[in-house]
């Protein structure tokens, strides 16, 4: 039934079935880590050791590949670990990746120093340019990785485009699609092989949870080679569940049913969280102390029509230039009320975050790095007239 149901009814009921011994609606929180066996072998369900599965996660991870589209979902104890466990089962020393140049920080981090310890290599490229990914994909890439909307400039990558390329090249392409959440953008359905989230966002929405998940998509075969497609995407998406079981990064039970309980909602804390950041980043568009806003909701942003295109909101993330600089941006950062000052995105709760000194601290120096005049807004879902007006405090401070 939950198969054809449309996505807000799937985030509500997919793997969420109600409790068959009780009848409760929502179902328990298995807070265990082992399983009573009935003779030697005799699991039930399944359920052998919690590190290779547990019933919270198992309905956390049914939830989640229905959100997108998807085959298979695991769930994972942080965003990173996902995208570590994705990158480890895929790569060998001397392989090569091709990652957004402004892509979050922690990605970046990962794939250059803890990956490329191990001999993989990485070139760092703007993927809202299409001509530039090609000339980039060598004969060693095995993954392409964007992240689009991008962070912290908001640049729009077209996915259906660049899982063609991908697929032409015989290049896994992944598509960590934190910042629209499934809710506005379904990666798989225009041609990503696999999905990557930091739950920790949008997903779990209440900043009160750390998680990450991976979702493959059901046709995978031509990325990673020739052969059939299902028995490419079954292989792929095997290895990383033996990586998950293996290497132990998964999410806790309480975890996984704090980031379920989250995803219930996500639909109706989407549209307000993309109606609120309109409203605030017309009125910071106005002010003469913003050079730009970085928004893919605005007529002014370059990836608008392709955001129209392949999203079905543009989402509660912007980013502003500030006119006089480094020193602007962190007045600014540290002058609104409303807005609080700390790292992370896509609670209910509005943020500012100052990228250079804060989330993307690691990347100075780096081809990623964030011009120091950039402030980026996680806008909440209060109400906006309070946003507003708080976002004009600020603005009158400069
Ligand atoms: C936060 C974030 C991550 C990392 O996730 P964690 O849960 O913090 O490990 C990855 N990608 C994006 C876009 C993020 O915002």
């Amino acid at each position: 039934m939950h198969d054809h149901a449309r996505f807000d009814t799937r985030a509500i009921h997919a793997g969420q079935e109600f409790d068959p011994t009780t009848g409760a609606v929502i179902p328990p929180i298995y807070q265990t880590s082992t399983y009573v066996q009935d003779g030697i072998g005799g699991l039930r369900g399944g359920y052998e050791y919690s590190r290779g599965g547990n019933p919270t996660r198992t309905a956390l991870e049914t939830q989640l590949a229905a959100l997108e589209g998807g085959e298979l979902g695991l769930s994972f104890a942080s965003g990173l670990a996902a995208e570590d466990a994705l990158l480890r089962t895929v790569l060998a020393p001397g392989d090569h990746v091709v990652v957004g140049n402004d892509v979050y920080g922690g990605t970046h981090r990962l794939i250059r120093r803890v990956h490329g310890a191990w001999g993989v290599r990485h070139t760092t490229v703007d993927t809202s340019d299409l001509d530039a990914v090609r000339a980039a994909i060598e004969p060693s890439t095995k993954v392409l990785w964007i992240e689009t909307p991008s962070n912290p400039l908001m640049k729009i990558s077209d996915v259906a485009a660049l899982a063609e390329l991908g697929r032409t090249a015989g290049v896994l392409v992944v598509v960590d699609n934190t910042f629209a959440s499934p809710a506005l953008q379904q990666p798989l359905a225009l041609g990503a092989d696999v999905v990557v989230h930091s739950t920790t966002k949008y997903l779990g929405g209440h900043s009160d949870v750390l998680g990450g998940a991976l979702v493959f998509g059901a046709g995978l075969g031509d990325a990673t080679g020739a052969g059939s497609g299902r028995t490419e995407l079954a292989d792929l998406a095997e290895r990383v569940t033996f990586t998950q079981f293996a290497a132990g990064a998964v999410s806790g039970p309480f975890d996984a049913f704090l980031t379920s309980r989250g995803i219930k909602t996500l639909g109706v804390r989407m549209e307000r969280h993309s109606s609120n950041a309109l409203a605030i980043a017309r009125r910071l568009e106005e002010h003469a102390g913003i050079e730009r806003v970085f928004y893919p909701g605005l007529e002014s942003h370059p990836g608008h029509e392709l955001a129209a295109r392949q999203m079905s909101g543009f989402g509660g993330m912007l980013s502003i230039s500030l006119a006089g600089g480094g020193e602007a941006a962190r007045r600014f950062a540290e002058s609104t009320e409303l807005f609080q000052l700390a790292e992370s995105l896509g609670g209910v709760e509005s943020l500012v975050n100052y990228p250079s000194e804060m989330t993307h601290a690691s990347v100075k120096g780096t081809e990623a790095e964030v011009p120091e005049s950039i402030v980026r807004l996680s806008v909440g879902i209060e109400d906006v007239a309070d946003l507003l007006a708080d976002i004009d405090g600020a603005l009158a401070r400069l």
